[in-house]
């Protein structure tokens, strides 16, 4: 069984659209996917179509896991909770999310409005046209136009420069603080997992250990112990806090398409703790 719980599609950052991210999983001799979009659940309803098509037409689909990302903040720090099998319309979750989401898109014009000042050839619209209908709009759609443009190569490339946290250019959005966010996800009948608590680099989180502790006493499941950002001293750190925290350990690729080098299936969940995921589910959020 393979396994890949983080993954992202056209519906945010991702470059694969939902259905396309289904066949690029079976490709990849995936048996269970999840989709996570950020901030959304909008690529759930074509990635089901796709797994059933499949299947009417014979061919072996993988089992799709309904998911999303939720962007959170904690004192100025980027925190990203995975939230899996919950209810997409539960009113204060679907409250929070288009929240963030409209803060997300005036943030991006505002990002571009300082870019722009700072002499980097960039235009709103230039970026809008690079935003998928429906998607929840990101720092990588910035970068898409900047490559379209011929101004850097890849999105690591713009992000390296001008897109990073610390960027000069740099613009924060609405986003609800992380404990806020598991009770949301609990209360949709979701499971709540922590994403990347220890990446560097790219999604630079450092979260501190005090803070998995406390989402844990709030209901966190479980915390992402092997990601493609976690060096294996990352992964062994997390790896205990999960073992000492009675948090289950997942993995994942948080494949984005072509816009990161990161595969599906590059890393992957144990099927035991899939299952006990697979148990704690009880949103209307339903395995296809
Ligand atoms: P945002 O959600 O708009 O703040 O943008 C964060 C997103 O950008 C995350 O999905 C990251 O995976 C992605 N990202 C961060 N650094 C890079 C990078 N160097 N190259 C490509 N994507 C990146
Ligand atoms: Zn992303
Ligand atoms: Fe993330
Ligand atoms: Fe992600």
């Amino acid at each position: 069984m393979r396994i890949d719980l983080h993954t992202h599609t056209t519906a945010s950052d991702g470059t694969d659209s939902p259905a396309g991210l289904i066949e690029a999983a079976a490709s990849a001799g995936l048996d269970v996917v999840a989709i996570t979009d950020h901030d959304s659940a909008a690529g759930w309803p074509s990635a089901v179509a796709a797994v059933r098509q499949m299947r009417a037409a014979g061919r072996p689909a993988p089992t799709l896991v309904p998911g999303i990302e939720v962007s959170c903040e904690r004192a100025g720090r980027s925190v990203h909770l995975l939230g899996y099998l919950l209810d997409p319309a539960h009113p204060p979750l679907v409250a929070e999310l288009t929240r963030a989401r409209d803060s997300r898109a005036t943030r991006l014009e505002r990002m571009v409005a300082r870019l722009a000042e700072g002499g980097i050839p960039i235009t709103y619209a230039a970026v809008l046209a690079h935003v998928p209908p429906g998607a929840t709009p990101g720092r990588p759609h910035i970068a898409d136009a900047l490559v379209a443009a011929g101004v850097v190569a890849h999105r690591d490339e713009a992000f390296a420069r001008w897109l990073h946290d610390a960027s000069p250019y740099y613009v924060t959005h609405y986003a609800p603080d992380p404990a806020r966010a598991v009770e949301l996800v609990l209360a949709a009948g979701g499971v709540p997992v922590l994403a990347h608590p220890f990446s560097a680099g790219r999604s630079a989180s450092q979260l501190s250990d005090a803070l998995v502790a406390e989402l844990a006493a709030v209901g966190l499941v479980g915390l992402e112990v092997e990601h493609p950002d976690h060096d294996p001293a990352a992964a062994a750190r997390a790896r205990s806090l999960a073992a000492g925290l009675g948090l289950l350990a997942t993995g994942a690729s948080d494949y984005h398409g072509t816009g990161k080098t990161v595969g599906l299936g590059a890393r992957v969940t144990d099927p035991g703790v899939w299952q006990a995921i697979r148990e704690r589910g009880r949103g209307s959020g339903e395995l296809a």
